[in-house]
């Protein structure tokens, strides 16, 4: 159900193709009445799904993903339409997005039911568990980039564990949020599990306050910290998916071919629009001659436009030109090279490639998102040395390291202050359902994704039940001055030097 049925009355704002800027259609500003409301019919959802049981939501979820499938030529023109990204990379995205929904469906119940925990020798008379129980209604805030894909991370999650959700698309991209909700309504069920309410922050901002019982935001790390204050007020848990400035490392003995091929996906797909997008590279100086080459040859070959089947498609939001013509000045009068365009490049609406290299690691460039197809090339002695040049940033987000060794591969993963890697791939870890997805510093905190994801979004419970009376029993008043006796022996002989 959608709260987007015409209120002529009310303020609207229009969805635009940012291809040509035609109006693809109006949608109303819900206001905090409107998004109290979608809340309450929530909170009747959230009930209703409850009652479904671990079989009953699996269906469900499953039929939502059939459904969203069988039309999913619909919903990548869509996105299409309100991005202007390519249709393969919309279709991509769908197919991601669905691979998630049909992993949280079938993996909740086993993630999240009732499992028995030791209860260790002090309380070995108790039998211990742990389940999961749902928090009830989740609010989600999404970001335009990845419009289908990124709060398919949390919805699918969110309602695999039991939720009903609340969710407000971007203002850029109102058309896919409103299509998930209307496909959801279309199976038939008798609540509204997914309602969609359009709006721009303010509408973001009274979803906050609505009282839902967790808040999931994904956007930039500036709008995470006044979603964090507003939910702060109610004591309202949050999901922070922030952005990134993520580093891809090239060692020495790696498949520089892969790792060109990778590395011009990561940075140039989406128009760099990509939250874990490759932003930095930090290549062994003993081939960063020969990798520059083979990256800057792929990238020459790129073909952006407005048609659908571009490399990549035109700047979603207009003003992140700016954004990204200031870090390419500022990349070059410190002194960085651009082997592949410049300031020129950076158009109305249109960017064309970047590539900067040796870029002074102050700079902008290098410092803070980019989110467009541009990319510093830097060498490093070694990959020590990449990995603590990746690590002086204060997002977390992701990264990519290409080696020769894989294990040397997973001992530099483990030093790469990040959520997530991938070696020798780029993004590999966003395709598979059963990893968990999110970063840390300015990239949030907390996971979709996995198993972690679906605890994300449900409230461990402890639960004990007695089996006997404890032979030693200090949880009483009335315990023995025997009973501590033992306690003491126990802690000097036991506790004290096992
Ligand atoms: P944004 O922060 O401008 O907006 C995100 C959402 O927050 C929008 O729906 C917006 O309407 C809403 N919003 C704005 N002000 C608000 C307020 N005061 N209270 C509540 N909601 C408010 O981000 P964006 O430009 O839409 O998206 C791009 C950013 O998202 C980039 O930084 C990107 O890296 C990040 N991102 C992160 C992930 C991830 O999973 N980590 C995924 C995709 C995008």
């Amino acid at each position: 159900m959608t709260t987007t049925e015409p209120d002529k009355t009310g303020p609207s704002f229009a969805s635009l193709d940012p291809r040509d800027g035609t109006v693809l259609a109006e949608y109303p500003i819900a206001g905090p009445e409107e998004v109290g409301l979608a809340v309450e019919r929530a909170r009747a959802a959230a009930r209703w799904w409850r009652g479904q049981g671990p079989r009953g939501r699996r269906a469900w979820l499953l039929e939502y993903k059939r459904a969203i499938s069988s039309r999913a030529q619909e919903l990548a023109s869509l996105i299409s339409a309100e991005t202007g990204k390519p249709d393969e990379d919309a279709t991509l995205e769908v197919m991601l997005a669905v691979s998630h929904l049909e992993w949280a469906a079938k993996n909740a119940d086993k993630v999240l039911r009732r499992r028995a925990v030791s209860a260790g020798l002090l309380m070995a008379n108790q039998a211990a568990y742990v389940e999961y129980q749902p928090y009830g209604v989740v609010g989600a805030i999404g970001p335009w980039n990845y419009p289908v894909f990124t709060p398919m991370g949390t919805l699918s999650y969110a309602m695999a564990a039991g939720n009903a959700v609340v969710f407000k698309p971007s203002e850029l991209t109102p058309g896919v949020g409103v299509w998930l909700a209307e496909v959801w309504d279309s199976l038939g069920a008798s609540q509204p599990l997914i309602q969609t309410i359009t709006g721009d922050g303010s509408t973001g901002n009274a979803l906050c306050r609505a009282g839902v019982d967790k808040l999931a935001f994904t956007g930039s790390a500036a709008t995470g910290r006044k979603v964090m204050a507003a939910c702060a007020e109610t004591l309202t848990p949050v999901v922070i998916e922030g952005g990134g400035k993520d580093a891809l490392l090239v060692d020495r003995d790696a498949d520089l071919d892969a790792a060109a091929d990778q590395a011009v996906f990561g940075a140039m797909g989406n128009a760099g629009q990509t939250c874990a997008g490759v932003e930095r590279i930090y290549v062994h100086e003993d081939v960063k001659d020969a990798f520059v080459g083979k990256f800057t040859a792929r990238v020459r070959a790129l073909t952006p436009g407005s048609s659908i089947t571009s490399s990549y498609g035109p700047m979603t939001l207009p003003a992140q030109v700016d954004i990204i013509r200031r870090h390419v000045e500022d990349a070059i009068s410190r002194g960085g090279k651009a082997v592949v365009g410049g300031e020129d490049s950076v158009g109305e609406k249109i960017v064309e490639p970047v590539v900067l290299v040796d870029v002074p690691e102050d700079s902008s460039a290098v410092t803070e998102e980019t989110f467009g197809p541009t990319v510093v090339i830097n060498p490093v002695a070694d990959l020590e040395e990449g990995v603590e040049k990746a690590n002086a940033t204060s997002y977390g987000l992701g990264g990519s390291i290409f080696t020769g060794d894989r294990r040397r591969g997973l001992a530099l993963a483990e030093k790469l202050d990040v959520g997530m890697v991938s070696i020798n791939s780029f993004l590999a870890f966003a395709g598979i359902p059963a990893l968990p997805f999110g970063g840390s510093g300015d990239s949030g905190f907390g996971r979709i994704h996995g198993a972690d994801g679906l605890r994300e979004f449900a409230r461990p419970k402890a639960i004990t039940a007695q089996k006997f009376s404890a032979p030693l029993n200090l949880m009483t008043m009335t315990r023995k001055p025997r009973d501590i006796k033992i306690v003491k022996w126990m802690l000097a002989n036991v506790q004290g030097k096992l």
